[in-house]
């Protein structure tokens, strides 16, 4: 008998507002778990959870690992009540959305942290409201319930008032700041309170009797709640009839995983107090793999819908949702299962990326020991270290079965900057940790200026590459210094013009000739480069062929109006010449480029600007001003819905009036208001617009 079958297994994340304490709950659930010998206090910087360095510093998390635990409600006895819960590291961030949507989709169910004192934080709601994009389950914690201020209700209520309707106790403080003493589990109806140095003993004692009238109603409230969702259920509530503990706990499960019912717990993580209570829910509450409908793909020669059920006599199925390279193990893969299961050993089939790779070693990571597994199943998470060519993103399964999971398309990078080693020393490591970095992250991209040689990074935000200049000097201990972050334009065409190119010199020694004709035409926006030849009887013998391509390519990587790459553009080579003994690919490669530059002026040539999908979500009573503000950035609003108590608007913004956005928006609507966006597409700079770029080089 498999001692964790797939209903035993919680895939569970922890989101919050930045300092809601999220990494202080994750080591008390490591702790309690009996996975972490001793607890870490955050203060001191020695947390299991967050291992890089640089994120205890920011407080925020950027890695997305799995690590795995287990855990026994605290009031049941048989042992078939274990799951193993698998915690899944979720970044916080707008500018890491690739990582936060991926990191939602391999979750199973969250729970969402809350500062007693704030309650609902900007930041909260949008990670609510992209948990509600991708279904997820949910419950609430609210934490530091011993900080002065704290207050259970009010944040009780920001969550109803901006979350969700659907929020409901289950369990309630008993007392609040520095008298905040335990909790009362309304289940139970029993007092809980957390005793020892570490509050590691769960002790239940009857509700004091100050607190027994409050205590029945608020179990009122939830039982209410709870017959509310089912006809029957109903009828005996009314009829004043006993609901048993099991019963409240089934329907409540149900609820919770439709989203019907979103509970509500308290504590406070740094006190010790309430967590064990917030692991019983978690295995009691949040879905099991099993819980949730089958996963789509598609098949990659066909382009059909393919269904895998989670289950392990399926084929196997997998998505690779972090590549991390670690400065000492190398790469590691993880990767979540969803159907069948899999050896070490063997042969995995990449269907992303159409290759086989061997898997040697399958790695559970716990909180303090890498465990060496033989086989994974449906619903489980694990890594692997070495695979090559393997990147985040990609589906692995089974070769005679092929699916592909999720078709990323990657955003494109869209801010720029100048980054140089400080010292001789650093320059040697710069290049090789900057191609490491890159393969980790598909949104991270490095490339040389060919008219500076200067070494260009690019990313998807300011802190984006922040954090990546952080790493190299805090994981591999490479200086360097960057410049300015800039937007990354380009340029394009708009006409068609054909143009020739000449690189002849015969004067003394050995001479040089190239010469081409060419047509330059406008593709569609995002088709990028066309090259094509149509050289006919040997007029440029073929050798010469990829010379003159390489040459237009570096002269529209070079940009033509102010510096950009150009792109969308099909070149057809049509014509030219050569001669017998002068000719050679530096010449016709020259020949090309010139051909290029000079004809590209004469075709019309505009600045394109990465255009942003921009998702705002605000109270009502600020919409006009947030939409005017919009308008005013040369924004086109989309749409504009309602999602729980709040608006959402979707717009496309050039993201050059979108810096520092993050801070106007908070300005604008008392703190509450919040964005994500992300890269869509590159559109044309207005004249009076690309006139200010260009002057400004
Ligand atoms: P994160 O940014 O969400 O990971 O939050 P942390 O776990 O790093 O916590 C942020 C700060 O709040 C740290 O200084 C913690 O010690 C503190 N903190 C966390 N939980 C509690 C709590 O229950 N009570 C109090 N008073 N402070 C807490």
């Amino acid at each position: 008998m498999e001692k964790y079958p797939i209903e035993k297994i919680r895939n569970i994340g922890f989101i919050a507002h930045i300092d809601a304490g999220k990494t202080t709950t994750t080591e008390r659930v490591l702790y309690y778990t009996g996975l972490t010998h001793k607890i870490g206090n955050i203060d001191e910087g020695t947390t299991v959870m967050d291992w890089m360095a640089q994120e205890r510093e920011r407080g925020i998390t950027i890695t997305s690992a799995a690590t795995t635990c287990f855990w026994k409600p605290t009031y049941r006895q048989d042992d078939s009540w274990t799951c193993r819960i698998n915690i899944i590291d979720t970044p916080g961030h707008i500018d890491f959305t690739a990582e936060v949507q991926r990191s939602l989709r391999i979750l199973d169910g969250a729970v969402v942290i809350f500062d007693g004192v704030a309650g609902v934080e900007p930041q909260s709601e949008t990670v609510w409201h992209q948990a509600d994009k991708y279904n997820v389950p949910r419950m609430c914690f609210i934490n530091k319930m011993d900080r002065m201020g704290a207050s259970f209700e009010r944040s009780l209520e920001s969550i109803k008032e901006r979350l969700t309707p659907h929020a409901v106790p289950i369990n309630i403080p008993i007392g609040a700041e520095d008298k905040f003493e335990g909790v009362i589990d309304l289940i139970q109806m029993k007092a809980v309170y957390f005793e020892g140095d570490s509050g590691e003993k769960v002790v239940m004692k009857e509700i004091p009797s100050a607190l027994q009238e409050e205590a029945r109603k608020w179990r009122e409230q939830l039982l209410e709640k709870i017959a509310e969702q089912d006809e029957k259920l109903l009828e005996r509530y009314l009829e004043n009839q006993e609901i048993q503990e099991e019963e409240i706990r089934k329907v409540l499960r149900e609820a919770t995983i439709k989203g019907n019912i979103v509970p509500v717990l308290c504590g406070a993580s740094f006190r010790n107090k309430g967590v064990q209570p917030l692991l019983d829910a978690i295995v009691e509450y949040l879905p099991s793999p099993q819980d949730l409908p089958p996963v789509q793909g598609i098949h990659p020669k066909t382009g059909e819908t393919v269904v895998r059920k989670p289950d392990v006599n399926e084929p196997f199925s997998a998505l690779v949702f972090k590549v991390a390279v670690d400065p000492y193990v190398g790469t590691l893969t993880y990767f979540r299962v969803y159907s069948g299961s899999f050896k070490k050993g063997s042969y995995i089939y990449n269907a992303t990326k159409n290759i086989q790779e061997r898997v040697g070693r399958l790695i559970r990571m716990h909180a303090n020991h890498r465990e060496e597994i033989e086989e994974i199943k449906a619903g489980d998470i694990a890594a692997t270290v070495g695979l090559k060519d393997t990147s985040t993103g990609d589906t692995l399964c089974d070769p005679n079965n092929p699916i592909i999971l999720e078709k990323i398309t990657f955003p494109e990078p869209v801010i720029s900057m100048k980054i140089e080693p400080e010292t001789k020393a650093d320059q040697e490591k710069m290049s090789l940790v900057l191609k490491k970095l890159s393969e980790e992250d598909p949104t991270f991209k490095v490339k040389t200026d060919p008219e500076t040689m200067e070494t260009i990074i690019s990313g998807m935000g300011e802190l984006h590459l922040d954090i990546i200049t952080d790493r190299m000097k805090r994981e591999f201990n490479v200086n360097v210094k960057t410049g300015k972050p800039q937007v990354a334009y380009k340029e394009t065409i708009k006409k068609t013009v054909e143009s020739e190119g000449k690189y002849i010199r015969q004067s003394g020694g050995r001479g040089q000739y190239g010469h081409v004709w060419i047509r330059i035409e406008p593709l569609e926006r995002g088709k990028g480069f066309e090259f094509i030849n149509k050289i006919k009887g040997g007029v440029i013998p073929d050798e010469f062929i990829p010379a003159v391509e390489k040459g237009v390519k570096e002269a529209m990587e070079k940009g033509v109006l102010a510096g950009y790459p150009v792109t969308d553009v099909r070149v057809t080579l049509y014509d030219g010449s050569f001669h017998e003994v002068d000719s050679s690919d530096f010449a016709f490669k020259i020949a090309g480029s010139i051909a290029f530059q000079e004809g590209a002026k004469r075709a019309g040539l505009v600045l394109l600007e990465p255009i942003m999908k921009v998702e705002v979500i605000v109270p009502e009573k600020f919409l006009g001003d947030v939409v005017g503000d919009l308008s005013a950035k040369r924004g086109k609003i989309l749409e504009m819905k309602e999602r729980g108590m709040m608006k959402v608007i979707d717009a496309f913004v050039p993201l050059a009036e979108m810096f520092g956005y993050a801070t106007k928006l908070r300005s604008m609507t008392e703190g509450r208001g919040n964005f994500t966006m992300q890269f869509d597409h590159y559109e044309e700079v207005p004249q009076n617009v690309t006139k200010q770029i260009i002057n400004k080089e």
